[in-house]
C-alpha cells in the first residue's frame, strides 16, 4: 500500500483529467460539499447534462458570448483552425488542440477542459473547505464523468481524503469492474449515489450507448452489502422527458428496487443546460433539436413522477 501511495503522489498512471473543482455546493450529497469532476465516462448518455465530461481527452471550449474580437487566438493558432471568414470559428479537424490559443485569450472564451492534477494536489485544494464540512455535516464529492474509470486513482484519492477525516461519497453511472471497486475504493468510502436509467437493456443501449447488465448487477450487490451493514447507498434517476420518463420505465425502476429492499431514491428534474454546453466544445447531437428536451420539467409532471415512485413503495429524495 506503502509504495502505490508514494507512486500516486508523483502521478497514476492512466490518472484521469480534472474537470473542475467545485466549492459550496449543496446539491451533491450531504451538508456543503466540493464536487471535484473527473473526466471521462463508458456511457454516452445522449442528455449527458455535462457533455464536456464524457471523453477522456483535453478538449478546447469556445464561449462566443465572452470573445471580444481582438484576434490574438488566429495569430497564435499553428494550424490555421481558426477564423472569423468561415461559418463556424474553429475549423476543429484542423485543431489539434495545443491550447496556444487559450494561453492568449484575454477573456476567457477560449478554454482548455481538463487538467492533470495529483492526488495530492486536488487534496491540497479541498482540505482548504475542511471547516464548512465539519460544520454542516459534508465533505467531498467524487462526480464526472466517471470517477471509477480509473480505479486506481479514485482509489488513491478516496484513500487520501480518508486520511484527512472527510466525508467521501461517489456518484457513479454504475458501470466498472465490481472487484476491483470493492478491494481498492468500497472499504475507504462513505456514501453511494448509483444513476439507473432503464431496467431495459435496448433503451439503455439506445439512449446511453452501451448495456445496462453489468450497471443492475453492481446495483444488486452494493445494495446486498448495504443491507448487510454496508455503506449508504441513493439509486437516482435522471428524469429526461419521453425518453427516462415514462411511466413504464419509471414503473420497472421503482419495481426492481422494491425487489431488491430499497426504500428510498431520488427522481432528478431534468436541466436543459446541456444544450449550450455541447455548443462550446462543438458537440451536435440530434436530441438537441427535441422540443421537449429544450425547458425544463414543468412541476406537475415532476409530481407525476414521483408518484409512480411512491405508490410502488418508494420514498422520494
Ligand atoms: S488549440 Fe491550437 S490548433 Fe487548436 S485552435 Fe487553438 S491554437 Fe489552433
Ligand atoms: S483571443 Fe479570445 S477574445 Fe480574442 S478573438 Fe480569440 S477567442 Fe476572442
Amino acid at each position: 500500500v506503502k509504495r502505490f501511495e508514494e507512486r500516486v503522489k508523483e502521478k497514476v498512471p492512466g490518472a484521469p483529467l480534472i474537470l473542475e473543482i467545485k466549492g459550496n455546493s449543496l446539491d451533491d450529497g450531504p451538508g456543503i460539499r466540493s464536487v471535484i469532476f473527473v473526466k471521462g465516462c463508458p456511457l454516452d448518455c445522449v442528455w449527458c447534462h455535462n457533455p464536456e465530461s464524457k471523453k477522456r481527452g483535453a478538449e478546447l471550449s469556445f464561449d462566443a458570448g465572452l470573445c471580444v474580437a481582438c484576434d490574438a487566438c488566429i495569430r497564435v493558432c499553428p494550424g490555421k483552425a481558426l477564423s472569423r471568414r468561415e461559418k463556424a470559428f474553429i475549423k476543429r479537424d484542423r485543431c489539434t488542440l495545443c491550447f496556444q490559443c487559450a494561453d492568449v485569450c484575454p477573456s476567457g472564451a477560449l478554454s482548455r477542459v481538463g487538467r492533470d492534477m495529483t492526488v495530492d494536489k486536488v487534496v491540497e485544494k479541498v482540505k482548504r473547505d475542511i471547516p464548512f464540512y465539519n460544520s454542516s455535516g459534508g465533505g467531498v464529492t467524487l462526480s464526472g464523468g466517471e470517477p471509477a474509470i480509473s480505479m486506481e486513482y479514485l482509489s488513491a484519492m478516496v484513500r487520501a481524503l480518508k486520511k484527512e477525516k472527510i466525508h467521501t461519497l461517489l456518484e457513479t453511472c454504475g458501470l466498472f469492474d465490481m472487484q476491483r471497486f470493492m478491494d481498492l475504493v468500497y472499504p475507504h468510502l462513505d456514501m453511494i449515489y448509483f444513476d439507473i436509467k432503464f431496467i431495459d437493456e435496448t433503451l439503455h443501449r439506445t439512449y446511453c450507448g452501451a448495456s445496462n447488465k453489468i450497471i443492475l448487477d453492481n446495483f444488486s450487490r452494493l445494495q446486498e452489502r448495504y443491507l448487510a451493514g454496508g455503506i449508504p447507498l441513493l439509486a437516482r434517476t435522471p428524469l429526461i422527458p419521453n425518453i427516462t420518463d415514462s411511466d413504464k420505465n419509471l414503473s420497472a425502476i421503482a419495481g426492481f428496487l422494491r425487489e431488491r429492499e430499497v426504500k428510498k431514491a431520488s427522481l432528478l428534474a431534468y436541466n436543459p443546460l446541456w444544450h449550450e454546453k455541447n455548443g462550446k466544445i462543438g458537440v451536435n447531437n440530434r436530441y438537441s433539436k427535441e422540443k421537449s428536451m429544450k425547458s425544463f420539467m414543468k412541476q406537475e409532471r415532476l409530481e407525476e413522477c414521483r408518484d409512480i415512485f411512491i405508490s410502488a413503495g418508494l420514498e422520494v429524495d
